[in-house]
């Protein structure tokens, strides 16, 4: 009799045990969260300094994306990568005050490669020339080039140009980090520091094969 009692007793302590955590987790795991993508980016104020090179994670990335490409016989192009104010401006006046075809939507300060967030790439055949066809298959196996590095950079992170509705950007590549142009033009930037942490989460990954690493850096994606 006092041994079923006890018996009892531990299945409830259990079972409440593991209702408690239940609420707990819910609880609790959502704040984690948040705060990790707060901490993605700082507020440095109006003056906040415009980056003069691509995000280091970008690059690293950008490098990995070409590496990543060749190993399927597919040459790829970077054709622009950090893109100053001034020749955004100069890239938004084309076809609205000086000849040519328009080419951007985005005035000075509205586009990530203003902020070292976003590149565009194009491949090459085997003489060297570009190709901007994005149904050239010149390896050969049944898929559109362009689209097999468009999947693989959205693999590591990158949101592609190629997916929006309204302007489809084939070549664009860009990682936000969780920021807008909104918060960019009012002074918000990449968090360095955690950038940092992150690539040196990576160096080891180096020494393994190339497989390897690439699964390692899938499962941390921002
Ligand atoms: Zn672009």
């Amino acid at each position: 009799m006092k041994n079923k009692k006890n018996q009892l007793y531990i299945i409830w302590s259990v079972v409440i045990l593991f209702f408690l955590m239940v609420i707990l987790s819910i609880n609790v795991i959502p704040d984690i969260q948040e705060e990790r993508k707060d901490k993605r980016y700082v507020y440095l104020g109006k003056d906040a300094p415009i980056p003069s090179q691509l995000n280091p994670i970008v690059e690293e990335r950008k490098n990995i994306l070409i590496n990543k490409a060749a190993n399927q016989k597919i040459d790829v192009v970077i054709t622009e990568g950090i893109r100053t104010f001034e020749k955004q401006k100069q890239l938004y006046q084309q076809g609205r005050t000086t000849t040519g075809n328009i080419v951007t939507h985005k005035k000075a300060g509205e586009s990530f490669h203003n902020y070292g967030l976003a590149f565009d790439y194009a491949l090459l055949d085997s003489n060297g020339t570009i190709i901007w066809d994005i149904d050239y298959d010149g390896n050969k196996n049944g898929e559109s080039d362009w689209f097999e590095v468009a999947d693989m950079a959205k693999k590591l992170g990158f949101d592609w140009g190629g997916d929006w509705e309204d302007f489809k950007d084939y070549p664009h590549l860009q990682m936000t980090f969780g920021l807008n142009i909104a918060m960019l033009k009012e002074g918000y930037r990449v968090n360095d520091q955690v950038v940092r942490k992150e690539l040196k989460k990576y160096i080891g990954f180096y020494e393994l094969s190339p497989k390897h690493m690439l699964n390692e850096i899938n499962r941390h994606i921002y």
